[in-house]
Order: C-alpha cells, then sequence, then structure tokens
C-alpha cells in the first residue's frame, strides 16, 4: 500500500466516522488574527496548541523560516488578503528557534540541487531573469529575520492603517514564545 493509498483509506474511515465534526469551523477567523510562520513540521500542532487557538481561530500562512522578504510576493499578499478580505486585523511573524533556514546559504543549496539535477537547469534558471545567490538565501540572525518580516509588513503602502503587527519568536522543542527583540 503506498502512502497515498493509506491517506484516501485514512480518509473514507474519517468522514464515515464524522471525525471532522470537532474541526466545525467559520470561514473568517474567530480571533481575527493572521499568524505567518515557518512550514517546519514540529509547529503543525504545537504552535497553535501553544497560543491557545483552535482551527477556525486564525489564518495560517506558512513558508520556509516564516520570512517576508519581498513586498510583492506571495507571502504578503496573502497578508493583505487576509485582512481586506477575511477578516483579519493583525499580523503575527513568528519566527522559531532551530529553523532550517539559519545559516541556510544559497552556496549550499546551489550545491546541493547540483547533486540531483543535469547543470542544464542553470541555464534555464537564468533564462527566467533569477539570481539564485539572492533568492535562496535563508538568514543569520533570528530575531533580525523576524524583525525585518514585521518592517516590510508594517512599512507596506497597502497595509491597513493602524494595524498592528507582532515578532514572535517559538520554541519547537517546548512552544515557549518570546517577543522578537
Ligand atoms: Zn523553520
Amino acid at each position: 500500500m503506498t502512502q497515498m493509498d493509506e491517506i484516501l483509506a485514512f480518509n473514507k474511515a474519517f468522514i464515515e466516522r464524522k471525525a471532522y465534526l470537532p474541526y466545525k469551523a467559520p470561514s473568517r477567523p474567530v480571533k481575527k488574527m493572521t499568524i505567518v510562520t515557518c512550514m517546519d513540521c514540529r509547529l503543525i500542532e504545537l504552535l497553535p496548541q501553544a497560543m491557545g487557538l483552535k482551527n477556525g481561530d486564525a489564518i495560517m500562512i506558512k513558508c520556509a523560516g516564516g520570512i517576508i522578504d519581498d513586498p510583492y510576493g506571495n507571502t504578503m499578499k496573502s497578508i493583505l488578503v487576509s485582512l481586506y478580505e477575511l477578516e483579519s486585523e493583525a499580523v503575527y511573524v513568528i519566527g522559531h528557534s532551530d529553523c532550517g533556514m539559519h545559516g541556510l546559504t544559497a552556496d549550499k543549496m546551489i550545491a546541493d540541487i547540483e547533486k540531483r539535477v543535469n547543470d542544464s537547469v542553470f541555464a534555464r534558471v537564468a533564462e527566467d531573469g533569477k539570481d539564485l545567490h539572492q533568492w535562496l538565501n535563508g538568514f543569520q540572525s533570528l530575531s533580525d529575520q523576524v524583525n525585518s518580516s514585521v518592517a516590510v509588513v508594517k512599512n507596506h503602502p497597502l497595509l491597513p492603517p493602524n494595524t498592528p503587527v507582532y515578532g514572535l519568536i517559538i520554541d519547537p522543542a517546548t512552544g515557549a514564545l518570546t517577543l522578537a527583540d
């Protein structure tokens, strides 16, 4: 049985026993908040639990490192959609310790890519006009990363006036939250 088969079999049973009922929620976030955080798999359940959030309470936007570095990139677009179209009223940017993006350099990632793909792909990337050395970087300081992501949101010309934007750091082992400073 493949993983996909297992998922589909599980899902059939999940629906049959109406296991979805405890997760019933309105389509707008009850706590009117938007969270931007890392895709780290340890945060799937821990982060909402550690913040007292249940299904339907918050909009959750996830990406590698929870980095918001492009004011017109997809993460910022998602934040704006949450604030203008989904009734959210505050933004929480939450980085975490022991993040895979901490210390990651584009040079390392490009070297890892080179081990698995044909060299010709880099010519295609160049044709697309993408500078991998700029695009694939992680960050070198967690608090600097969170603060700079917060600044991208706070300084965005399209941010609704008076929207609170907070920067936090979570420990993926204990769920402990601290303010980024
Ligand atoms: Zn991470």
